[in-house]
């Protein structure tokens, strides 16, 4: 399976990149000969060379804050002729993709400026669901949506988002999907979903299909990597919630059984990143709410059941308290790269650059340094309207580039020392 990633990899960068033909065959001339640990190591190189990306890329996660006039265009939407409001929103986008190229992000996004959040708008676009059970969160009454009716299988929702992205931009491109374990577990209510899905099993499996094509649709309008959003994995890292105790979302109370959801919850991903001419991400972040998190807990619960996930790289956050510890990469498998959360997107205070740095140098002492890409924990702002602010946002991925760049000449002096090479 992954020898015939590579093949197919190596195809398209030698068809689509002329001038590097030399370095393509000299890059590629392993064959099936090589080992498990050989074939892994190749193919983190390609994953990175493939997209024209330099040691410890940068990459954000997706959102950047939406700010007010942002907020405001989404809230008019029926209100604006459709043609005006996607023109003005064009416009605004530009503006997102402009910001990350200025901060010197090597892998950047729409900033995601056309969701009004990462999951409604997907729900939103592909109907299906009403907002009809009520729930507290953080100590705020809300009415969360619920799927009532079976999922209509129309055209992929986000291939023009992705297209146009894609078009204004020389970077690498993300485009983020959100998880069908996060959307079947917060979005299938047995007292409202149940007569259309009777499990929330069969809803993910609806969920899974639905999202395969979107994925294909983004690789289809040139997105380089393709990240599947799953906090809900996440919930299993929490230990105090996974004994039941009382959380502050309550749409997470609720019995947790890990070896039978966590291995479905991987086998819906499979399904959709399924065969994806993509460097395919998967982001477990533990949720932010309003410069907080839902869940605590290090990684050490959830990365060996990772063992079998189709995807490239797992995005973790390390910046933030009481989320990655630097020893969880111990259990990293060995088939994923890493995308190392090393800014905090939650705290207002600003890490100097040399904070950041520290960071990355301790993942780049456990785990080579070709297997690791930098990145913020998280999104900026899952929800519109939450903080930071715009201007937060520029000023910590700006240290994201410096400190990736004073990294890669660290190494380069030899002055941070790795792991151990194999004989
Ligand atoms: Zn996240």
């Amino acid at each position: 399976m992954r020898l015939d990633k590579v093949n197919r990899l190596q195809t398209l960068r030698c068809q689509a990149q002329e001038a590097s033909r030399q370095v393509c065959k000299c890059m590629f001339s392993f064959t099936a000969s090589g080992s498990d640990d050989t074939l892994t190591e190749r193919n983190h190189m390609l994953i990175r060379d493939r997209n024209r990306l330099p040691l410890l890329f940068t990459h954000v996660i997706g959102s950047l804050p939406r700010p007010q006039v942002v907020r405001d265009l989404l809230a008019r939407r029926q209100q604006l002729p459709a043609e005006r409001f996607e023109r003005l929103m064009d416009e605004m986008v530009i503006f997102a993709m402009r910001l990350q190229e200025q901060a010197g992000i090597d892998v950047i996004s729409d900033g995601e400026w056309r969701r009004v959040q990462y999951v409604d708008e997907f729900l939103d676009r592909i109907g299906g669901f009403e907002r009809a059970r009520r729930y507290e969160h953080a100590g705020e009454v809300k009415y969360h949506r619920v799927v009532v009716r079976k999922l209509d299988v129309g055209a992929p929702v986000f291939a023009k988002d992705a297209q146009f992205l894609s078009k204004h931009t020389d970077r690498c491109t993300k485009f983020a999907l959100p998880s069908p374990f996060l959307i079947a577990l917060r979005y299938w209510h047995g007292d409202y979903s149940g007569t259309t899905y009777p499990t929330y099993q069969h809803f993910m499996d609806d969920l899974a299909i639905i999202l395969a094509r979107e994925a294909q649709a983004l690789v289809a309008a040139g997105i380089d990597i393709v990240q599947i959003d799953d906090p809900a994995l996440t919930y299993f890292c929490d230990r105090r919630l996974m004994a039941g105790e009382l959380t502050h979302d309550e749409r997470l109370r609720r019995e947790w059984n890990v070896d039978e959801e966590f291995p479905a919850a991987v086998a819906a991903i499979n399904r959709v990143v399924e065969g994806l001419d993509a460097e395919i991400h998967l982001h477990c972040c533990h949720s932010v709410y309003k410069r907080r998190s839902d869940v605590s807990g290090d990684y050490k619960p959830i990365l060996p059941r990772l063992h079998n996930v189709k995807v490239d790289r797992v995005n973790l956050e390390f910046a933030y308290t009481q989320t990655g510890d630097i020893s969880d990469l111990d259990y990293l498998p060995q088939h994923l790269a890493l995308g190392m959360g090393v800014i905090d997107v939650r705290r207002e205070e600003m890490q100097s650059v040399d904070e950041i740095e520290a960071i990355a140098a301790a993942g780049a002492r456990i785990l080579s340094p070709e297997r690791i890409a930098l990145n913020p924990d998280c999104g900026f702002a899952p929800g519109a309207g939450e903080p930071p602010t715009i201007d937060e946002a520029f000023e910590k991925l700006s240290r994201l580039a410096q400190a990736a760049a004073r990294l890669r000449q660290r190494l380069a002096l030899g002055a941070v020392h790795g792991p151990p090479t194999p004989a």
